[in-house]
């Protein structure tokens, strides 16, 4: 059986409960989408597109603001672009309300942390505005598949700091904390860029939108992590797609408040 392309949310997924790994990557049951996906790719989408704006009336004076009145623009921008998608969802007004102005918030506290490095990188450096807006702009959405580890996934930001990248991912969590699935994501984040460059990036992190940016440093454990991971998926999965090889994991993540598990219903975690 040929070895599957996996990513880090496929690995965590498998890692998490190998039913929902079957049902999602071997039967490719359809998955829903919430609030908190779709807002996801919306507050990406919008980061995406920041550094693309027309920099010809910003100046030294006015480019707090200009960046706020930039970033609120492309949210409501894109909040428009996922209509479609917001109303298959069936929140009400309100609750729609709520999510945007949670997205709003959130985006607003890294335009201010973004201000922030604007005006150090100017100050340090002694560079116009422009200049420093280029220096703290990263390659995005970037892609990187390895033949070799039969491994994929999209990087948000990789910054070029003193010659040395730095990679960060966007996340719209409520937790401020590197829990392990995190963790994982940014060690093969970490082993794709290696494989690709031949040098590691100095550090990887998550920039939580409500929070602020927490960066790990890389080192050999971390890619090793990643290559045990990676090993252990294609040994499973490269030799059986039996749904009684991939058992159920009953756990909180199964049902939860107002949420449950794509697959829940299907699945039937409880029944024997
Ligand atoms: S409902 Fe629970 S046990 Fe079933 S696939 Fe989802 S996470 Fe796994």
């Amino acid at each position: 059986m040929a070895k599957r392309v996996e990513s880090p949310s496929s690995i965590n997924t498998f890692k998490q409960c190998k039913r929902k790994y079957y049902y999602q990557y071997v039967e490719k049951l359809p998955t829903f989408p919430s609030i908190h996906t779709v807002r996801g790719n919306i507050a990406h989408s919008a980061l995406e597109d920041f550094y693309d704006i027309d920099l010809s009336q910003v100046n030294e004076q006015n480019y707090s603001n200009k960046f706020k009145v930039a970033i609120q623009k492309l949210l409501m921008h894109h909040w428009q672009q996922y209509q479609p998608k917001l109303k298959s969802l069936d929140l009400n007004k309100d609750q729609e309300s709520f999510y945007f102005e949670e997205t709003m918030m959130m985006l607003m506290n890294w335009t201010n942390q973004f201000v922030d490095s604007v005006a150090k990188t100017m100050q340090e450096k002694n560079i116009p505005i422009q200049e420093a807006f280029l220096q703290l702009s990263p390659i995005r959405e970037q892609e990187y598949t390895s033949d070799n580890y039969s491994v994929r996934g999209f990087i948000d930001a990789i910054h070029q700091v003193d010659d040395q990248a730095q990679i960060i991912d966007y996340k719209t969590n409520s937790r401020f904390d590197m829990k392990d699935s995190i963790k994982l994501q940014l060690a093969i984040y970490s082993l794709l860029y290696f494989e690709k460059h031949g040098t590691m990036p100095s550090k990887v992190g998550i920039f939580f939108l409500r929070h602020k940016l927490k960066f790990m440093d890389v080192d050999e454990e971390l890619l090793n992590l990643a290559r045990t991971e990676i090993e252990l998926i294609h040994a499973h999965t490269s030799i059986t797609e039996k749904i009684h090889d991939y058992p159920k994991s009953p756990s909180p993540l199964c049902k939860w408040g107002n949420g449950q598990c794509d697959f829940y219903d299907v699945c039937k975690p409880h029944e024997k």
